[in-house]
């Protein structure tokens, strides 16, 4: 059991930072007694006899004096290396003069991050920074672009769940792991385009064929594109005057068959445009005409009950729910008209999001939000792979979404071939095998088809995650499988430090796959640690203890 000591106005943050690092802890008590003692800023380490003292700060702590730790630097804004995985900390830190530099240094000045010794018969690791406020930076403003490939929440609970392994502390958790997966895999696709003959002569279609016909004979040439996609992509826009005539079929239609075909058992999410010509507001009033869609729910009825049928989700690509929650309502309402669903999942159109959305979008009775991601690049924009509760909501889960196609292969963004994206997918893939958690991957209607053809890297992408032992699950499955996770109340019967008995407090059935217990250091093991499953509860007294 970890006891934490920390200022009041940290206290939310904590608890959301322990539903991603599933263990048992509670707030300091004085009556009680712990393993591991986590202190953010000064205090309570006189009283207790914990085996493993934490102390996080970025200010000088009574503690440095008493110790007679020397501190190198104060700065803001570092890279921290830990055992050479960059960690960015986005507040004030402080770095220590010792012998410690090869577990967490600076990566530019190579004073020590840590400053970890023995004192009074425990351990005590003085860390440098102040590891709730770097939480809060990153499930509130999020990661700058530059940081984008760094899963910066998951390195903060690796440090500190490494920190306690070492010691020998026993320490059991329920990883974001689903029983008999290795991790969870969203796919999902926001509808903007599902034709494109109800498109005339508007942004839309000068852009396509701008790219179709100049940009895709540029990447020809730059090898970015085979000569059978150029071909693919005149012969395109060729037909398009066919196409309004009705004598050519639209080649953005059918969106439904070529994700059915290529996903085949893995079912997705498609996100939907609720209303047609509406391009909804932005902070400065009306948004852009061209961010309307030119359809709404209401004109693709079939395809949607044809994907439903098939076991895919269907939710709502938003247009104002992100700004106030009349609006959200009323776009969920129509959704769920159409498709009968009760709860309902949305992502903005657009990434529209500010600070207030996940509240706006609560109150509207959205089922989980999965707008959270980066529009320019992919990556971990709140530093995690897990579904989290954004700070200011009830329940709202948010399921941040890792990659976007447009992100990938558009010139203004990180303008990448397919096999180049595939090699960062790859390594994104590696991230998430690694960790746990969810994959949300975001690939629009249309980028099956002329001009985009982006079907190779996504073919190859869904290949590698069978691969791997994911569950695909629809965005609504993933955000149910963590909401279970988050369920869990663990409980100490007092027969010692190594009992704990954890409950799954909500029922999912068997909607969603089971848990795992992960015990550290098992007794009689020379495993890191043994996973036990469990679906309702578990006692897992005969497993910890410190056993090398
Ligand atoms: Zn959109």
């Amino acid at each position: 059991m970890i006891g934490v000591i920390a200022d009041s106005a940290e206290h939310g943050v904590i608890r959301e930072f322990f539903e991603l690092f599933k263990t048992p802890w509670e707030f300091y008590r004085s009556d009680r007694q712990y393993e591991v003692l986590l202190c953010s800023g000064d205090g309570g380490l006189d009283e207790s006899t914990a085996k493993l003292v934490l102390i996080y700060a970025s200010r000088d702590v009574a503690f440095d004096a008493v110790e007679k730790i020397e501190i190198a630097a104060r700065t803001s804004n570092r890279i921290l290396s830990y055992n050479g995985v960059r960690i960015p900390i986005y507040g004030e830190s402080i770095t220590f003069r010792g012998n410690q530099r090869d577990i967490l240094m600076d990566e530019e000045l190579q004073y020590a991050g840590i400053h970890q010794h023995q004192s009074s018969g425990r351990v005590v690791a003085r860390i440098g920074y102040d590891l709730f406020s770097e939480i809060r930076v990153l499930l509130t403003s999020g990661q700058p672009a530059v940081y984008a490939d760094i899963p910066t929440l998951d390195l903060h609970i690796a440090l500190l769940r490494d920190l306690i392994i070492a010691n020998e502390v026993p320490l059991v958790e329920v990883p974001p792991v689903p029983d008999g997966y290795r991790f969870i895999t969203c796919l999902t696709h926001d509808v903007d385009h599902p034709s494109i003959r109800c498109h005339k002569w508007d942004h839309t279609i000068v852009g396509f064929l701008y790219r179709a016909v100049l940009e895709a004979l540029v990447n020809l040439f730059r090898s970015r594109i085979t000569a059978r996609d150029l071909f693919a992509n005149w012969a395109a826009a060729l037909k398009l005057p066919f196409v309004y005539m009705g004598l050519a079929k639209d080649f953005w239609d059918g969106f439904d068959d070529r994700y059915l075909e290529l996903e085949k058992e893995c079912c997705s999410t498609f996100f939907v445009i609720p209303f047609k010509d509406n391009p909804g507001k932005d902070h400065h009033g009306s948004a852009p005409a061209f961010r309307a869609a030119r359809y709404g729910a209401q004109d693709i009825v079939e395809t949607i009950g044809k994907l439903a049928a098939a076991g895919c989700e269907i939710g709502l690509h938003g247009i104002d729910a992100w700004l106030n929650s009349i609006d959200g309502q009323r776009e969920l309402e129509e959704i769920g008209r159409i498709t009968g669903a009760g709860e309902i999942g949305v992502r903005m159109h657009w990434l529209y999001y500010d600070q207030k959305s996940a509240v706006a979008l609560e109150h509207a009775g959205a089922a989980y939000d999965s707008t959270v991601g980066y529009k320019e690049t992919v990556g971990y924009r709140s530093g995690t792979t897990q579904a989290y509760k954004p700070l200011d909501v009830d329940r709202l889960l948010e399921l941040p979404m890792h990659v976007m196609d447009t992100a990938l292969f558009y010139p203004v963004y990180m303008g990448l071939s397919q096999p180049q994206a595939t090699e960062i997918l790859e390594r994104l893939v590696d991230n998430v095998s690694h960790l746990g958690g969810c994959i949300t991957v975001n690939w629009h209607d249309r980028s099956l088809s002329p001009e985009r053809l982006w079907y190779a890297c996504y073919r190859d992408l869904v290949e590698d995650l069978k691969n791997r032992g994911t569950w695909f699950a629809t965005a609504g499955q993933a955000t149910s499988w963590f909401k279970k996770r988050r369920s869990v109340v663990f409980e100490t019967d007092g027969a010692g430090p190594n009992t704990v008995h954890a409950k799954v407090m909500d029922l999912y059935g068997d909607t969603v796959p089971g848990l795992r217990l992960r015990t550290y250091n098992p007794r009689g093991s020379h495993e890191e640690y043994v996973d036990t499953a469990f679906n309702e509860s578990i006692d897992n007294r005969t497993l910890t203890g410190v056993g090398r």
